[in-house]
């Protein structure tokens, strides 16, 4: 099959770094964003490369807690009431990925990724020079008390420990000498030496763009309005053209539930929003990404302040911010560095989740010219490189470093 001209609908972080490997491995590759480079997702996360993420969120222990948080308004997970229908098949889904055979097949898929993950990101940065955007600190998560230290260190951060994740055990005093600035809210609790972060999302975003096009791939900046795929071809109808290309790749995070609709696959991908807030945290600041881990928020040292980043609230992508759920999260801060920070902004985003955790990545069984790679949910910026490899490694025909049948979008049927 021809397949040298490749066109890829999504310019967040996972179709960059689809595009710059696929580029690399010689195709002639478009890449088509409604928006500039990376003001989606990718645009407002944490800023994690997390290493230590290695077990699937979907187990009968979290599933029961479930009811009780949606119930909390103060607790992480909320939902919005005209949601509830679009979770329908998500939650059924999640409930069979939380048996323990599916779990545990999750932990040995996600750490398959993961250790791949390092190498592949550092190909990439090098590649695209923008190393001083990464910092190589490490991570902090605490808890506020020494009972919820206890019980991660007998349960989740005992199995991650399994799983292969370099992590110790922190106490208050090692916590205070890592982060001296915080207020000791903490018991203590688990410092992540290999774990790095980005400065700034949107400028690793930029930086990929920038060295694609330096490179020779085009970028056009145009909403895909369909996909047609034909037996030799596949052609997009673009907001003021139509293109056809030997195959096309889709990375339109969570609007690629939509995306696929339209060519007959049904996938029970969901918006779970996510918020942060940029902060001034004035003479007060951290070296590396603190969590806390109680409440689910984090605060990651960036170019443009402390950001705060959480919040798993299941929404209509376009439903207005929830400034309460902004001003907890405030409150939560406030706690962590013992006083009141100044807000320059708070920004909402989707975060693309599918129920066992997993991304989908791979060819279209029922359309061989359309590959895909989304649902990345909490650990898009984590995988995104792994996956423009994978994605590569199957447009070439070749072997693929991992197994994808675990990630196909067939899973679902
Ligand atoms: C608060 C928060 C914190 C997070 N923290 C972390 C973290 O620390 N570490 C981590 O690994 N992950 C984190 N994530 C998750 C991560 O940000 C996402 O998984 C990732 O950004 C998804 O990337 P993407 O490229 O798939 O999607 P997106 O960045 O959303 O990109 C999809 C792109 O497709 C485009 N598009 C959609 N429809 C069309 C169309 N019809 N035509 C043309 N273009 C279209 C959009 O404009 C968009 O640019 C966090 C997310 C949130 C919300």
């Amino acid at each position: 099959m021809n397949n040298k001209n490749i066109g890829i609908i999504g310019a967040g972080i996972v179709g960059l770094a689809t595009a710059l490997s696929l580029q690399k491995a010689g195709f002639k590759v478009t890449l088509i964003d409604k928006e500039d480079p990376g003001m989606g997702a990718s645009f407002g996360n944490a800023g994690l490369f997390a290493d230590y993420a290695r077990l699937p969120f979907a187990k009968f222990a979290m599933m029961c807690k479930m009811p009780g948080m949606l119930l909390d308004k103060t607790s992480p997970l909320s939902m919005q009431g005209r949601y509830l229908p679009n979770l329908m098949p998500y939650g059924w889904e999640f409930f069979k990925a939380c048996f323990p055979t599916r779990y545990a097949q999750g932990k040995l898929v996600m750490r398959s990724l993961q250790e791949l993950a390092f190498d592949t990101d550092q190909d990439l940065l090098s590649l695209t020079n923008a190393q001083d955007l990464i910092k190589s600190e490490g991570c902090l998560g605490l808890f506020a008390t020494d009972q919820g230290l206890a019980d991660a260190r007998n349960g989740d951060l005992q199995e991650r420990r399994e799983q292969g994740v370099n992590l110790e055990f922190v106490d208050a005093d090692q916590v205070r000498q890592l982060e001296p600035d915080l207020a000791p809210f903490y018991a203590g609790g688990v410092f992540y030496p290999d774990t790095r972060f980005t400065v700034s999302p949107v400028e690793l975003s930029r930086r990929y763009a920038s060295h694609f096009s330096s490179m020779g791939g085009d970028i056009l900046q145009e909403a895909v309005e369909a996909i047609q795929p034909s037996e030799d071809s596949v052609s997009l109808r673009l907001s003021n053209s139509t293109k056809n290309f030997d195959q096309v790749v889709i990375c339109t995070g969570v609007a690629s539930k939509e995306m696929l609709k339209q060519i007959g696959v049904s996938i029970p991908l969901v918006s779970e929003r996510g918020y942060h807030l940029s902060m001034n945290t004035g003479e007060k600041s951290l070296t590396r990404p603190v969590g806390w881990l109680d409440n689910s928020i984090f605060l990651t040292p960036m170019e443009d302040g402390v950001r705060l980043a959480g919040t798993a609230e299941f929404a209509f992508e376009d439903a207005p911010l929830n400034h309460k759920r902004a001003a907890t999260m405030l409150d939560h801060a406030k706690v962590m560095l013992g006083e009141t920070p100044t807000i320059n902004s708070t920004w909402v985003g989707s975060r693309p989740s599918t129920p066992d955790t997993l991304p989908v990545i791979g060819r279209l069984e029922s359309h061989p010219r359309i590959t895909v790679g989304f649902g990345h949910g909490h650990l898009g910026l984590t995988f995104a490189a792994i996956t423009g490899r994978l994605i590569t490694e199957t447009i070439q025909q070749q072997t693929t470093a991992v197994d994808l049948k675990p990630f196909s979008a067939a899973r679902f049927n």
